[in-house]
């Protein structure tokens, strides 16, 4: 199968802007932000979408959100606050087949998203 663009990433066979990577994950700057802030949580097992989820995949999902909340720690938006997004599939916007969690923020949102 042909790997995504993530896992390219995650291969260093195309670069990124990198903050954080452990055995599990890795977080890098969009390419096309949408906001000052905007991070993309990767998992380094690929995992199609979230329909793809198994039980076993609890902890990894858990695992990113732990990472979304030190990131809001460490770039000081904690408190004034953000957003983490999955898109699943096409009416989801999802155009990477590797489940990422975006996490945005930066300036006040809006709400309900287009
Ligand atoms: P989604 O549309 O939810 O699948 O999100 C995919 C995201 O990946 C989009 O926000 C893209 O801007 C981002 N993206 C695509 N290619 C790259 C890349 N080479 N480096 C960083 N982000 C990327």
């Amino acid at each position: 199968m042909n790997k995504t663009i993530f896992e390219k990433i995650i291969l260093r066979e195309i670069p990124a802007t990198i903050h954080h990577e452990d055995d599990d994950l890795i977080i890098i700057d969009d390419i096309n932000p949408v906001a000052p802030i905007h991070l993309l949580i990767i998992p380094k097992k690929k995992i199609e979408t979230l329909n793809d989820l198994n039980a076993e995949d609890t902890e990894l999902i858990g695992k990113m959100f732990q990472a979304a909340k030190k990131m809001a720690i460490k770039l000081g938006i904690d408190k004034s606050g953000y957003r983490t997004i999955f898109n699943c599939n096409e009416d989801g916007g999802q155009t990477v087949y590797h489940i990422h969690l975006h996490f945005i923020g930066g300036r006040s949102l809006g709400w309900p998203p287009g």
